[in-house]
C-alpha cells in the first residue's frame, strides 16, 4: 500500500531522496516468515516506515541532502534502525531534509524541496520535512527523525502529523550524522499518539556506542496511554502567546487547553522567562557545534572531492566550497567565529550560561506542573520561496521549539486545528526530563 502511494504522489511531494522498493519487499517476505512462525508479535511487526537521511543504514546512501555526501555509503547502521528493525520494521528508503539538518523549511535540500501534502504551495516545514511529508502522504505508515531544534515538532505541526523528541540521551546518536552533539536526538513521526509511542518503545535502549546514552528503565511508553487526566497540572507559558504568535494558532491551542481542562486537568498560565534568550543562545551553541563536526568533511574520508584542484589544501578547500550550500556554509562561519579566541567568552561562554539559566526556568516551572503547553511554532507553513530570503526571521521562527533541546527535555507535538487556509495547526506538550509518560498521557487524552 505505501509503495503504491508512493508511486501517485511522489512525483509532487519529494518525501523521498532514496527508495528501496525491492530491498523493501525482501524485508517484507521476510518479516512476514518470522510472523508466521510466532518470531515476531509486536505492534511494528511488518510496517512500512522511512528514515531520515541523516541517519545512517549500511549499504544505502545516507546523504544529509547536500552534495558533499551525495555517494556516502555508509558501513554500519544507526542504532535506533536497528532496533525498528529488530522490531519487524519494513524500510521502504530515506527521507529528505534541510541540508544537514539545519533549516525549518526543507527547502535547503540538494536534492530539491519537499512538499507540503496538504497545499503544494507550501513548506513541510523542516528540517525532518521529508520525514512528515511521506507519514501525511501516506507513503510510510511513520518515519524517525532528528530534533536538535524543533525539527521533529515543527514539520510534525506544518503537516498534521504526530512527533515526539525524547529527552536527551534516551534513543542512541550512533548513526545519525552530528548537527549538534549536545542537542541532537532522534525520535518518531507518526500519524497518531498510540503509534509514536510504540516506536519509541522500540527506539529507546542504553548503547555503550554513545557516550551520552541512558540506561533508563521505564521505556514502556506504551503503558502511559491512558484517557485519563484528572488532576494534571498543566502550565501554559504566558510568554508563549505574545507577538508574532498567528491568532488562527492562539485560539486553536487555546481551545486545546480547554478541551484538556474539562477532562479534569487544572490549566493556568505563568511566566516561563528568558523566552527571548532562548534563540540566540540555541543558535550560537547549535552553529558552534556544527563547525566542529562538519570539519570532518574536507574531500579525504568522506564524500565529495573537487575535480580540479592543485595540493591539500586547495582540495578542501575546493571540496568543502563546492560541496556545501549556502545555510550550511553561514552556519559555519558563524560559528568559527563564536569559538574563536577574542570572542569565546562573548558569545559562546554567554550562551552556555543562558542555557543553563533556561534549564533552571523550566526545573522551577516543573515543580508546579506536569506538563508545559504551547504552541508548536509561532505561524503555519509559509508558502514555499518565502523563508529563505531572510533567515533572521526563519530562525525567529523557531522560539517555541530550541528551549526544550536546550533543557535537554522531552516534547511532541500533535495536531489541534486548522488555519483560515485550511493547513494544520500544532499542539506542543513539553515534559520534564525523564517524563514521557506524562506527554503522552495528554497527548492520548486530548486526541
Ligand atoms: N530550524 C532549526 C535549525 O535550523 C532546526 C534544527 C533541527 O532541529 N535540526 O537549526
Amino acid at each position: 500500500a505505501s509503495l503504491e502511494q508512493i508511486r501517485s504522489v511522489e512525483t509532487e511531494i519529494n518525501s523521498y531522496v532514496t527508495l528501496d522498493e525491492e530491498g523493501a519487499l525482501k524485508q517484507a517476505g521476510e518479516v512476514q516468515k518470522k510472523i508466521d512462525s510466532g518470531e515476531l508479535t509486536g505492534p511494528l511487526a511488518g510496517v512500512p516506515a522511512a528514515i531520515k537521511d541523516n541517519i545512517c543504514m549500511e549499504g544505502m546512501l545516507t546523504t544529509c541532502s547536500s552534495k558533499i555526501l551525495g555517494n556516502f555509503l555508509p558501513p554500519y547502521t544507526a542504532e535506533a534502525v536497528l532496533n525498528l528493525k529488530k522490531a519487524g520494521a519494513v524500510i521502504l528508503g530515506k527521507t529528505n531534509m534541510d541540508e544537514f539538518a539545519m533549516g525549518s523549511t526543507t527547502e535547503t535540500s540538494a536534492f530539491g524541496i519537499t512538499r507540503n501534502p496538504w497545499n503544494l504551495n507550501h513548506v513541510p516545514g523542516g528540517s525532518s520535512g521529508g520525514s512528515c511529508g511521506a507519514v501525511a502522504a501516506g507513503e510510510c505508515f511513520y518515519a524517525l527523525g532528528s530534533d536538535t531544534g524543533g525539527s521533529i515538532r515543527q514539520p510534525s505541526s506544518f503537516c498534521g502529523v504526530t512527533g515526539l523528541k525524547p529527552t536527551y540521551g534516551t534513543v542512541s546518536r550512533y548513526g545519525l550524522v552530528a548537527y549538534g552533539s549536545s542537542l541532537d536526538q532522534i525520535g518518531p513521526v507518526a500519524k497518531d499518539v498510540t503509534d509514536c509511542a510504540a516506536i519509541l518503545e522500540a527506539i529507546a535502549s542504553y548503547d555503550s556506542k554513545d557516550s551520552t546514552s541512558l540506561n533508563r528503565e521505564d521505556t514502556e511508553f506504551t503503558s502511559a496511554l491512558k484517557d485519563e487526566i484528572k488532576g494534571m497540572k498543566i502550565g501554559i507559558p504566558r510568554d508563549y502567546l505574545g507577538e508574532g504568535l498567528e491568532q488562527d494558532v492562539k485560539t486553536s491551542v487555546l481551545a486545546a487547553a480547554k478541551a484538556l481542562e474539562e477532562k479534569g486537568a487544572l490549566v493556568e498560565e505563568f511566566d516561563l522567562s528568558l523566552v527571548e534568550y532562548a534563540i540566540p543562545a540555541y543558535y550560537v551553541i547549535a552553529c558552534a557545534e556544527a563547525s566542529s563536526n562538519l570539519a570532518r568533511f574536507d574531500g579525504v574520508k568522506y564524500g565529495y572531492r573537487s575535480k580540479e584542484f592543485e595540493g591539500l589544501h586547495q582540495m578542501y578547500k575546493k571540496s568543502r566550497s563546492e560541496g556545501f550550500g549556502p545555510e550550511v556554509k553561514r552556519r559555519i562561519m558563524l560559528g568559527s567565529f563564536v569559538l574563536s579566541s577574542g570572542y569565546y567568552d562573548a558569545y559562546y561562554l554567554k550562551a552556555l550560561r543562558t542555557k543553563a539559566l533556561i534549564k533552571q526556568a523550566f526545573d522551577r516551572a516543573f515543580e508546579t506542573y506536569d506538563v508545559i503547553l504551547g504552541p508548536a511554532a509561532p505561524t503555519t507553513a509559509p508558502e514555499i520561496g518565502k523563508s529563505l530570503r531572510d533567515p533572521l526571521k526563519m530562525y525567529l521562527g523557531d522560539i517555541y521549539t530550541v528551549s526544550v533541546n536546550l533543557a535537554g527535555l522531552p516534547a511532541m507535538t500533535l495536531p489541534c486545528g486548522l488555519d483560515a487556509k485550511g493547513l494544520p495547526i500544532g499542539l506542543q506538550l513539553i515534559g520534564d526530563c525523564f517524563q514521557e509518560k506524562k506527554i503522552l498521557q495528554a497527548a492520548y487524552a486530548y486526541e
